[in-house]
């Protein structure tokens, strides 16, 4: 799969996608990232990326044109304009960073995967002019209710969570079936009835892991995992949770 990032500051991305899973995942050519300065597709001789907003206020805005450029480039056509938009290709998906875009799960996560390309818009200063979101994007995606300086770390997070789903990525650690936000399995939900209705499907939290010591300050581990009674040991897995996920997380 391959990602592309666009940013101001290109060099934000040197360690965030250097380590573990990720950057095994590049070395085995599972995917393939690749950073874009935003700076390289103005055409001006300043450089200028923002400008200051119609209707006024504080800050600055990233201006359309370098933006709708970089991403013209990278997909090899253009994108039409008002009179006759060309319509997006199926397999890549245009994403802008933002905080007031729909939320960023593990079932975005889960469909991305599927794609072929991923093409990263990161804002910086107030944001970035609409027209990019409206008729650029694909998709304005946030990672979390809460406001952050610029697109550059949720655009790390949307290729961290979605390069370890790439089949082949987590090589021999655990596979993903049993994390966090799987979906429960029709056979599941009845155990897991007292968990409140759901908007959509259910989701489960991990289980809780232990590893030796098998007693730390007096803290023992359940007993039922150190007995390697397979049967048992799924058991207490599932019920755990379950219940963690009705404590901590009981709007999944
Ligand atoms: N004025 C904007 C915030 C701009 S923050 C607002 O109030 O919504 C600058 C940039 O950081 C944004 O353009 C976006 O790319 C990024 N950003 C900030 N918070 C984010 C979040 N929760 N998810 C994704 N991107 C975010």
């Amino acid at each position: 799969m391959r990602f592309d990032l666009i940013t101001i500051f290109p060099e934000f991305f040197a360690g965030p996608l250097d380590h573990g899973i990720v950057r095994r995942a590049q070395e085995a050519g599972i995917a393939e990232i690749h950073v874009q300065d935003l700076r390289e597709f103005v055409k001006d001789r300043h450089r200028t990326v923002d400008d200051r907003p119609f209707g006024g206020g504080e800050g600055m805005v990233l201006k359309p044109e370098p933006l709708f450029e970089a991403v013209e480039k990278l997909l090899g056509h253009g994108v039409g304009d008002a009179e006759k938009r060309v319509p997006s290709e199926a397999g890549t998906a245009v994403v802008l960073m933002s905080a007031a875009g729909r939320l960023f799960t593990q079932e975005t996560a889960r469909r991305y995967a599927k794609l072929e390309r991923l093409i990263l818009i990161c804002g910086r200063y107030e944001g970035v002019d609409e027209r990019v979101a409206e008729f650029l994007a694909t998709e304005e995606i946030s990672v979390g209710d809460y406001v952050l300086s610029g697109g550059e770390l949720p655009a790390a997070i949307v290729v961290d969570a979605v390069t370890r789903l790439l089949p082949g990525a987590l090589g021999n650690e655990a596979s993903t079936e049993n994390e966090s936000f799987r979906e429960l399995e029709p056979s599941e939900t009845a155990q897991a009835a007292t968990v409140p209705q759901p908007r959509q499907a259910k989701l489960l939290l991990d289980f809780p892991h232990y590893t030796r010591p098998a007693e730390y300050r007096g803290w023992k581990a359940p007993e039922v995992l150190i007995g390697g009674n397979h049967a048992e040991v799924a058991k207490w897995r599932r019920q755990h949770a379950a219940e963690k996920t009705r404590r901590n997380r009981p709007d999944l």
